[in-house]
């Protein structure tokens, strides 16, 4: 796999990415913009790569996964919990456009550097930033639209679900399942669980 866009067709191929909006994404953010430079060559390879801290950069076909299940949209307010290199938080920047805002956590300071540095190239105001997560899981007392999760929990954090807008979208590794959870009223949601994917750890 040597090109961005024969890795996306390979995504679209494997019926993955479906939306428009998000293969647009993924073809205007460049993820050879994330990797570090000693992998630069396998930026195109469908896999995670180290981006230090013993942390990865998600594999592009589960990026395309969750966000293909959390939907997001112009104008959405995004959480981006594990923000690592800036990818997820770049492309997400990139679909909710001007109205939007997304708010990417991380928390290893480095990482956090790490994914200003790289943000900084696509996004250019304070709509889309990365910040170091605090002692608690999310922003308790704020409310998304949409809360996209790329560390896995032990257990769903119940918590996290009251940081939804009702109508709200949670996409979260839960051990080595991906659980997409839809708000429908301030006490109830649904939810969906799909096996079979590893992730490092969340930790909080
Ligand atoms: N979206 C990232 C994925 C990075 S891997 C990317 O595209 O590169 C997941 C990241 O979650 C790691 O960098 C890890 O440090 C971070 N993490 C783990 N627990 C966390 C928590 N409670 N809050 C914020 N970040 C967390």
């Amino acid at each position: 796999m040597k090109d961005l866009d024969s890795l996306i067709d390979s995504i679209i191929m494997d019926r993955v990415l479906k939306s428009r909006t998000i293969i647009e994404a993924f073809e205007n953010v460049d993820r050879a913009d994330f990797v570090p430079d000693m992998f630069k060559e396998s930026a195109y390879v469908d896999a995670p790569l180290g981006i230090g801290e013993n942390q990865t950069i998600s594999q592009p076909t589960t990026v395309a996964f969750m966000l293909e299940h959390l939907a997001p949209k112009k104008g959405d307010k995004i959480l981006d919990i594990g923000a690592g290199s800036g990818w997820t938080t770049a492309i997400l920047c990139h679909i909710v456009g001007e109205e939007g805002s997304v708010l990417g956590l991380e928390r290893i300071g480095s990482l956090v550097e790490l994914g200003k540095f790289n943000l900084a190239r696509y996004c250019h105001d304070d709509r889309c930033r990365i910040e170091k997560a605090g002692d608690k899981l999310g922003v308790p007392g704020e409310k998304f639209d949409k809360i996209l999760v790329s560390a896995s929990a032990d257990e769903l954090p119940e918590e996290l679900i009251d940081q939804l807008n009702i109508g709200g979208k949670l996409v979260i590794p839960v051990q080595n399942s991906i659980e997409v959870i839809t708000k429908t009223s301030e006490d109830e949601y649904q939810r969906e669980s799909i096996y079979g994917f590893v992730f490092v750890p969340l930790v909080y």
